[in-house]
């Protein structure tokens, strides 16, 4: 059984179930291998462009990378004071950027300690933020809503849909900016992208310059959000780079870039087994002790059909639906061809399970949460959490402890 799509090729020349015969299902497999290479074009994009690259926590947090990861990323992104507090606890040495679509007071103090770059999403922020932000020596940025989607199909992740409640529009902008306000800005913010690539990047850019670049003379940064696939194989990185110098040289900005998928694209596995098989009607179908809904809810979210190892390959001929142990009728990874039917106890590795996974599980169903482990570039495997009962249990009522 040979894969060697993206989401596998660092497995070239091995085998990876005897690789991991020893790791318990269902388990997050991170490749240490497969980290370096997204880490090393990262790289490349920032010495030959000048941009400043930071890791999106939201789509990767897993810390005992951060130290691997802060080889080649300016620093760290964050949604909040949990994961800015994150970003500044485990790559202490790092820039540590927040932006929040709005700060609690109670947590704006513990935000000023933590973080470097500051970004509103509003005028009302700015103004109820700003000044106290600025005192502190914060760098501050306001994101700026394009109005301008370059993405189809799902709303869920399109900024620019119709009433965003994201980033200001050129209207708010142009009508609540006083010279006090301009004055504290540091910077400008805008993210409208996910998964694309530079071409639409560029058109974006056109219409962020038209709205905004006359205000840019006063500010020393620019953020051009997540969302760029840079380390995709079919990434145009030649004509990332020749934006990020054009806005640097005619502007004299900073670019920042806040990619989360590029950073861990294909860098991650999960390893679950079969439990059981059986037909239905006209369908095969395959239980797994993992899920969508717990392990990997972009699945059902999204919605995408994460790869297999193996499956789908020519000459595959056996449908199977593979679905999950809890009650929600539709939580079913979907449905794979292979060459020959699944029985009790076989293993299945998903591919490109670092993004989006491992930040986004949860115990519904008391599902159990996946261990996670590193494969480190010698194929030793790390354990580097596992977790129980109490995990499921005290989130939902009072612990012993007190
Ligand atoms: C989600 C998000 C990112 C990262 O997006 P990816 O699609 O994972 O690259 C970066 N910045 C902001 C503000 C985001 O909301």
């Amino acid at each position: 059984m040979k894969d060697l799509t993206p989401p596998f090729r660092s497995l070239k020349g091995k085998d990876p179930f005897a690789l991991f015969k020893n790791v318990e299902t269902p388990s997050f497999i991170l490749d240490e291998k497969a980290l370096e290479y997204d880490g090393k074009i990262l790289k490349d994009v920032e010495e030959k462009s000048g941009a400043r690259i930071l890791l999106a926590q939201k789509a990767f947090s897993n810390y005992d990378l951060y130290p691997l990861l802060s080889n080649y990323v300016y620093g760290t992104e964050a949604s909040g004071l949990y994961e800015a507090r994150l970003g500044k606890e485990e790559m202490p040495d790092k820039e540590v950027h927040v932006f929040s679509a709005a700060y609690r007071e109670e947590e704006f103090e513990e935000i000023l300690k933590v973080a470097d770059h500051i970004v509103f999403n509003s005028i009302s922020q700015l103004k109820k933020y700003g000044e106290k932000a600025k005192g502190k020596g914060k760098s501050i940025g306001l994101r700026v809503n394009p109005e301008f989607s370059t993405q189809v199909g799902h709303d869920i992740y399109n900024p620019c849909a119709p009433g965003s409640r994201l980033g200001v529009t050129e209207k708010n902008f142009v009508e609540g900016m006083t010279p006090e306000l301009l004055s504290l800005l540091d910077g400008l913010h805008f993210h409208t992208l996910c998964q694309q690539n530079s071409d639409d990047l560029e058109k974006t850019f056109d219409v962020v310059e038209k709205k905004f670049s006359p205000y840019f003379s006063s500010l020393k940064w620019i953020n051009f959000g997540g969302g760029h696939h840079i380390t995709r194989d079919d990434y145009d990185r030649e004509r990332l780079i020749s934006l990020v110098k054009r806005v640097r040289n005619t502007y004299g900005l900073e670019v920042y870039l806040e990619p989360g998928e590029a950073v861990v694209l294909n860098a991650g596995y999960l390893l679950t087994k079969v439990l059981d098989t059986f037909d239905n009607g006209n369908t095969h179908i395959a239980i797994l002790d993992t899920s969508a809904a717990c392990h990997m809810p972009d699945v059902l979210e999204m919605p995408y059909r994460p790869p297999l190892y193996g499956a789908d390959l020519e000459g595959n001929e056996v449908t199977i639906r593979l679905g999950s142990q809890t009650c929600l009728s539709g939580d079913v990874i979907g449905d794979y061809r292979f060459k020959e039917p699944l029985k009790e106890g076989d293993y299945l590795l998903f591919g490109d399970m670092a993004l989006y996974t491992t930040c986004k599980t949860n115990t519904f169903n008391g599902m159990p949460l996946p261990s996670l482990y590193l494969l480190h570039k010698d194929d030793t495997l790390e354990k580097l959490a596992s977790f129980g009962y109490e995990d499921f249990k005290y989130r939902l009522g009072r612990s012993k402890k007190e």
